[in-house]
């Protein structure tokens, strides 16, 4: 309590004891997009515990460690309750209409001074369904830039390219119902127990029917320690397992030609490519035994159902998308797709990392997944708007870009919402250089982020429990999230503040939302006919249902929880299409002065940029700072003990922080969590270079030195 500060999650005044809530309102939690449902209990407008809600199917009332406090943060002490704005002696409160009026200011200065596009705006994949349409219809209608893009780029971009090359679609493609009933599971680059938890539930279920797990991580996370098979590959090196693992499979005959023949389109340039990748090379490469090689092609080759689920291990890659393309590969090769217990899962980070992706607030998209670059999507989406289609502005910049655009003078302004760049885009020297060059940033958060203390103008607004909508789970579920108290304070509703912005920059005609149903409604008749459609969603059927799946046309369709049934496919053939990507090495790999490989990700008690968990006490006691871990080995080499303060250096900068001696990671490789800001960010070492199709940087893997600190 001394070392955080004041967080009255610990204890409240007067204790925990608050009598009887006043209500209990069934929602979900924010803090993954496994979107539990919990009932959160309000007593005189706060947020004062919670009730497990054993109804909601996906997890009859469990809770990670994360879930059970997740209402915690509701009366912290940073909440921000009114405007902030920038002065000599820092920031002082302000009224709504100064705060507004300074934004609309000086956005209307800049794009009179250096043009429309000079302005960008970053949103968040953690916020509504209803907020992602509506940051992308601001953007686009009121501001009339092309540079918006949001903090999924730093999430799940590779899978979503991924899938719409290999399938024509982006999402899971079964529900996690499916996971159970396979009898083979590969699980690659995903720390499933710590960063999606609940779904280690389904998975335990899988290996209580008789399944056998193979874990593909250079860690040994807490899902591989029960896993059947652990390929520890060498960071950077996933394409080259998966080709190998192909390899194997192919020359076995361990592969479905018949579905290949009749519902997918390229495998023989992926014949061929696999064919240099023996067990033997591709240890070479890996790291991997050969005879775990072998023996993962046999399990998955052989299996009766299975399942494909990956995550960011193999996606924050300057390969990312290739790295899923070619597991894609693996499930398209044994047909087990599209059936009960066999399919693939792509697994989300954020609280609404899929719905976040899906509604037109990334540069290259429009509403119900449309195209910004197709002309037949363009004029739909600018009739339904009532602009002209000229006036629609093209594809902009991916949000990595628009930080160095900032950094470059190209972008002056920025408008930013539930984003924490500084926290979580590699190399943050380079993001807080860009930061102090911007002419204006208005910021709108609940809490004032890392990057918010580099904003003119911080307008303060409203927590999930705070407002009402929709979210879309990592299996394509839309459900539900109910409002449960009143914004604190002065804070307003994000969407809002939104509004008020844009009715203030003179489109107030296409701006009269009067709440987020309206919204909603808007949002699903602007998807009517996309690839996402969700016209025939509405509020009542998604609580009636307990969530609806897209695509969802019409009313009366039931939705569509398992996708590709009978080998079917999104592409306009109907086929899926293999990808022959030749593997190749990362931007920066390991040499003689950097000798050992880097990589990040998170601990199970926090979340994302830690903004909101690390003001949870009861959650920042579980793990309260970043440690390095090392493995033994590695550690005597280097002269290192537990607990020792070790620098670990790239060429971006370094980072100190106390070693954790492990022998669940590779001996030749580093790990340290990134969750924390300033000193602690494992970000000022990691590399920004980004995947060439997704532009997601390549968060896992760069080259490093370690030392003990003196
Ligand atoms: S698994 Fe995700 S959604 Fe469920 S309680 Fe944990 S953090 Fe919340």
């Amino acid at each position: 309590m001394d070392r955080y500060g004041p967080t009255p999650a610990y204890t409240p005044e007067g204790g925990w004891e608050m009598g009887e809530p006043d209500k209990l309102v069934k929602t979900h939690c924010c803090f993954c997009g496994v979107q539990c449902g919990i009932q959160l209990k309000v007593k005189e407008n706060k947020v004062i515990g919670f009730e497990p809600w054993e109804e909601f199917p996906v997890n009859e009332g469990k809770l990670c460690p994360k879930g059970v406090k997740r209402y915690m943060q509701n009366e912290h002490p940073d909440r921000l309750k009114a405007p902030l704005m920038r002065s000599e002696s820092g920031f002082r409160e302000a009224d709504w209409d100064e705060a507004l009026s300074k934004t609309v200011s000086e956005i209307q200065r800049v794009q009179q001074t250096y043009g429309k596009d000079a302005v960008a705006f970053l949103g968040g994949a953690s916020m509504t369904n209803e907020k992602a349409y509506l940051n992308g219809k601001f953007a686009r209608v009121a501001l009339g830039t092309r540079n918006i893009d949001y903090n999924g780029r730093l999430c799940m971009v590779s899978a979503g390219a991924a899938n719409k090359m290999a399938f024509g679609i982006d999402r899971s493609a079964n529900p996690w119902e499916d996971i159970p009933k396979a009898k083979v599971l590969i699980l690659a680059g995903t720390n499933v127990a710590e960063c999606f938890p609940i779904l280690t539930d389904y998975i335990w279920r899988a290996r209580d029917n008789g399944a056998k797990i193979i874990v593909i991580d250079p860690r040994i996370t807490p899902i591989a320690r029960t896993a059947d098979l652990y390929l520890p590959v060498r960071p950077g090196r996933d394409s080259a397992l998966a080709h190998g693992i192909l390899h194997v499979m192919i020359e076995r005959g361990w592969i479905d030609e018949t579905f290949i023949a009749e519902h997918t389109n390229g495998f023989d340039e992926v014949r061929e490519l696999v064919k240099e990748y023996t067990p033997e090379h591709t240890e070479k490469l890996t790291g991997v035994p050969a005879k775990n090689i072998i023996a993962a092609a046999e399990l998955w080759g052989t299996a009766e159902t299975s399942m494909l689920l990956h995550a960011r291990g193999i996606e924050h890659h300057t390969k990312g998308v290739e790295n899923v393309l070619s597991y894609i590969n693996l499930v398209l090769a044994t047909g087990r797709i599209g059936k009960p217990g066999s399919g693939y899962g792509t697994i989300t980070g954020q609280g609404n990392g899929q719905g976040g992706r899906e509604h037109g607030q990334r540069c290259n998209q429009l509403p119900g997944g449309r195209d910004i670059n197709n002309p037949e999507h363009r004029n739909h989406i600018a009739d339904f708007w009532g602009i002209n289609e000229p006036d629609l502005p093209g594809e902009g910049l991916t949000a990595c870009e628009i930080i160095d655009a900032i950094e470059e003078g190209k972008i002056k302004a920025l408008v930013s919402i539930s984003f924490n760049p500084l926290v979580s885009i590699p190399d943050s020297a380079r993001t807080r250089a860009a930061l102090e060059k911007l002419e204006h940033f208005t910021t709108i958060d609940f809490f004032l982020s890392e990057t918010a203390r580099h904003a003119d103008v911080v307008l303060a607004g409203s927590l999930q429990e705070e407002d009402e909508g929709t979210v879309t789970t990592g299996e394509g579920r839309c459900v539900r999230l109910r409002n449960s108290v009143s914004p604190a304070g002065n804070a307003r509703l994000d969407w809002h503040i939104i509004q008020d912005l844009a009715q203030r920059l003179g489109a107030a005609d296409h701006f009269n939302f009067e709440n987020a149903g309206e919204i909603f409604s808007e949002l699903t008749r602007a998807s009517a006919g996309g690839p996402i459609d969700y016209s025939g969603m509405s509020y009542e059927r998604i609580e009636n249902e307990m969530g609806v799946f897209w695509p969802c046309p019409a009313p009366e369709h039931p939705g569509t929880p398992r996708l590709f049934e009978g080998g079917q496919f999104a592409h306009p053939d109907g086929r899926a299409k293999f990808h022959a990507f030749p593997y190749r090495p990362p931007d920066e790999d390991v040499d003689a002065e950097y000798p050992i490989f880097f990589t990040s990700g998170r601990v199970v008690s926090q979340y994302l940029s830690g903004t909101q968990t690390r003001r949870i006490g009861a959650l920042v006691d579980q793990y309260p700072e970043p440690l390095c871990e090392i493995h033994p080995r590695l550690a005597e080499r280097l002269g290192i003990g537990e607990g020792d303060r070790v620098r670990v250096s790239t060429r971006r900068g370094d980072i100190e922080v106390p070693a954790q001696i492990v022998k669940s990671i590779r001996p030749d490789t580093v790990f340290i969590p990134y969750h924390w800001p300033g000193k602690k960010a494992a970000n000022r070492i990691t590399n920004r270079a980004l995947d060439p199709i997704s532009k997601i940087p390549e968060f896992k893997v760069c080259a490093c030195k370690v030392e003990r600190a003196q």
